[in-house]
């Protein structure tokens, strides 16, 4: 579990929550629904140790097209501003 009973950087109160997280890896982007510990003051999730390394083991994954296990949800498109 996770080392915070209280919010590191507000002192407010932290619940478990499950939360999306948009990972980016190279062209790549996935989402991915993971536990996080979510301070109900300022909004601050704070992920533990494994869950930071799943970020990085998906994050490498993207980056080398590493793809097939991903569910595809649909396309992202960068959108250039003119
Ligand atoms: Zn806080």
């Amino acid at each position: 579990m996770i080392p915070f009973k209280k919010c590191p950087v507000c002192n407010g109160e932290v619940v478990e929550k499950e939360v999306e997280k948009l990972l980016r890896g190279g062209n790549n982007t996935a989402v991915v629904k993971v536990k996080a510990e979510v301070c109900l003051h300022c909004g601050e999730r704070f992920y533990s140790k494994s869950t930071i390394n799943k970020f990085q083991e998906i994050r490498s994954k993207l980056e080398h097209e590493e793809i097939s296990e991903f569910e595809l949800l649909g396309h992202s498109f960068k959108a250039g501003s003119r």
